[in-house]
């Protein structure tokens, strides 16, 4: 069956991804947390039958994921934003259940636009984090991302009802994580006593193996039990990670000095941050001791555009499929349209072994993302 599709395509395994929901599931037993669903790193609603009823509801970057994760997912709503115009917040308003705000001046702006029923949270930069890269440093210097200590006051805390940290980038340690919320009860704990939900944010790799769940779970405990809060986590990574591949076919092979097979993919349009943070992709076809070595090159027009550098048993040749894995979070959020390559259609592999299509790209869906209008003669 997988035969008759062709590529390049995302296939999102279903029972890759239960496997990681029951672990947040069991986080959720142990430590009384909710978990939202961070949008920005996986949108695709397709799935969210599937994931709902193991998480708690959604969280947002922007707007436009907000009306999604109303619409889709259901649950818990959450609305941030590093910067809401007062449209955006209008808009949103009647459907969010929580308002977190990234400053004072966007909380004093439009805080009276909430719902009554609307709860109003503030994001604190708590000026320390775990991330690999300064790009993805909530905490680097003069960071826009969250109010810092210094301008915050108590009484502030009389009209804001929560708090959001995020200070981590695919933390894989939970001592590390639990160092963390000590240092939040020491620096913080006069506030956290003055609120009822404190979200910690994403980049908490639960799932990945070896992860001691249960010290986390722990941690989380003692902390919603010493401030008297509902914690939330908001996981995107952690809930997709390990769980898609993107298939891709050798299109070429070239040896200019190295071997390079072309693939009918980019990582500049269908896998950014493989670009962005300069991490090389893993291809399950792959073997580390493989005597025939290839450049896994990108079909864009930009020079250093490659997946990886991989080894194989056998020469890779033209039509060749090969399986890009770990390709679920933020991929299928950042497609773009660059050199109008072929968008990855976009399937999920069931339980029971069935490709259901879950989203095709066309030509006219090109066409339609650079003009839906011409000037007139
Ligand atoms: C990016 C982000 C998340 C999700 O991060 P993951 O690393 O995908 O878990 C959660 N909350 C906020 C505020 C974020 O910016």
């Amino acid at each position: 069956m997988t035969q008759s599709i062709t590529t390049p395509y995302f296939m999102i395994d279903e029972q890759k991804l239960l496997r990681n929901l029951k672990i947040a599931k069991q986080l959720k037993e142990a430590s009384g947390v909710k978990l939202v669903l961070a949008l920005k790193c996986f949108s695709t609603w397709g799935v969210f039958d599937r994931i709902s009823p193991y998480l708690d509801g959604t969280t947002s970057s922007g707007p436009f994921e907000v009306c999604l994760g109303h619409e889709t997912f259901g649950g818990e709503t959450h609305a941030y934003s590093v910067g809401f115009s007062e449209s955006d917040v209008r808009s949103i308003s009647n459907i969010c259940d929580k308002l977190i705000f990234n400053s004072l001046s966007q909380y004093q702006a439009y805080a009276h636009l909430a719902q009554d029923k609307t709860k109003i949270g503030l994001r604190i930069n708590p000026g320390f984090s775990y991330a690999g890269q300064d790009l993805a440093n909530p905490a680097r210097a003069f960071s826009r991302l969250g109010v810092p200590a210094t301008k915050l006051t108590l009484n502030l805390f009389n009209e804001i009802d929560g708090i959001m940290f995020h200070m981590n980038c695919e933390n894989k340690s939970a001592v590390d994580f639990v160092h963390q919320l000590g240092r939040l009860s020491s620096e913080f704990g006069a506030y956290l006593n003055q609120v009822d939900w404190v979200s910690l944010g994403g980049g908490v790799l639960f799932t990945w193996s070896d992860y001691d769940v249960a010290l986390l779970a722990k941690g989380l405990k003692e902390f919603s039990e010493r401030y008297q809060v509902q914690v939330y986590l908001e996981p995107g990574e952690a809930i997709v990670t390990q769980t898609t591949d993107l298939v891709v076919s050798v299109v070429d092979i070239v040896d200019n000095g190295k071997k390079t097979a072309i693939v009918d993919s980019a990582t500049e349009a269908h896998r950014l941050d493989t670009l962005i943070y300069n991490e090389p992709a893993t291809i399950k076809e792959s073997m580390v001791e493989g005597k025939y070595e290839y450049v896994i090159g990108s079909c864009s027009c930009l020079a250093d555009d490659q997946f990886c550098e991989s080894r194989f048993d056998e020469p890779l040749f033209i039509g060749q499929k090969l399986h890009i894995q770990d390709s679920g979070g933020y991929t299928m959020v950042k497609l773009n349209w660059f050199n109008g390559l072929r968008m990855p259609d976009i399937y999920c592999r069931t339980q029971k072994d069935e490709m259901i299509l879950l989203n095709r790209f066309t030509y006219d869906d090109f066409k339609a993302a650079s003009s839906k209008w011409k000037l007139l003669e």
